[in-house]
């Protein structure tokens, strides 16, 4: 049990610096996330846009084209009505203009619409790219310098965690367990040393007779009010 609860003293000094390794890191792997989102988000929206500009310019033509073909079919009508003969030949060239002219007075609300929809998809598109140009340099800026953090990093991390693994297969499952879950509720501190009477992690008075018992360093035992591992150096 000593060489276990040794181990965990070691285990818990590599915890330590590997936290403290992440802290350095700070909020650098949040903001990058969070830019990265942003950043698709933006671009979809673009893309999105773009799309629908697209189809615009589509209905612009299809309508300027029934605009045409209108007014080509306006002027054939006026030719013809000075050949008409009958009443009869009148009066249906005369309701077909009137039917041409309504389709061609609501293509032109429809291409004055589109002509609307189209300068406001440009101008939104503008601001998009000019935004995700913003974004996207801000987010290579963190990304460079979280890169160059973790590169300086890497080794020592790599070291500690193949240190911990080692740790952690040589020792009781249901002791590691214990030590992750108590550091997880307790600022990533599993295990306190007892000193001068107390507990190292939150100075309760422990009890001579289980100082003793817990110098022997031959049990498990835990602090009573914050549920550390115990365990009794010399230093
Ligand atoms: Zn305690």
């Amino acid at each position: 049990m000593q060489k276990t609860l040794y181990a965990l003293v070691e285990l818990q000094e590599i915890d330590n610096r590997l936290d403290e390794l992440k802290a350095e890191r700070g909020d650098l792997p949040l903001i990058v996330e969070e830019l990265e989102n942003k950043y698709n988000q933006k671009k979809e929206l673009l893309n999105e846009k773009n799309q629908a500009l697209k189809d615009a310019k589509v209905k612009q033509k299809e309508l300027e084209l029934l605009i045409e073909e209108a007014k080509t079919k306006l002027s054939e009508f006026e030719e013809k009505l000075y050949q008409v003969k009958t009443n009869r030949e009148y009066d249906a060239i005369m309701a077909e203009t009137d039917s041409t002219k309504e389709k061609l007075e609501t293509s032109e609300e429809e291409l004055l619409t589109i002509h609307e929809t189209i300068e406001k998809l440009e101008e939104e598109i503008k601001q998009l790219d000019e935004e995700l140009e913003k974004i996207g340099a801000e987010l290579e800026e963190n990304r460079v310098e979280l890169e160059k953090k973790l590169t300086a990093t890497a080794e020592e991390e790599n070291l500690l965690n193949h240190e911990r693994e080692i740790i952690i297969n040589k020792t009781d499952p249901e002791i590691i367990k214990t030590y992750e879950l108590v550091r997880s509720a307790r600022d990533g501190q599993g295990i306190a040393r007892v000193e001068n009477g107390v507990c190292g992690g939150c100075f309760s008075y422990i009890p001579p007779q289980k100082i003793v018992e817990v110098r022997k360093m031959e049990k498990i035992y835990t602090c009573e009010f914050c549920g550390r591992i115990l365990v009794y150096i010399e230093e």
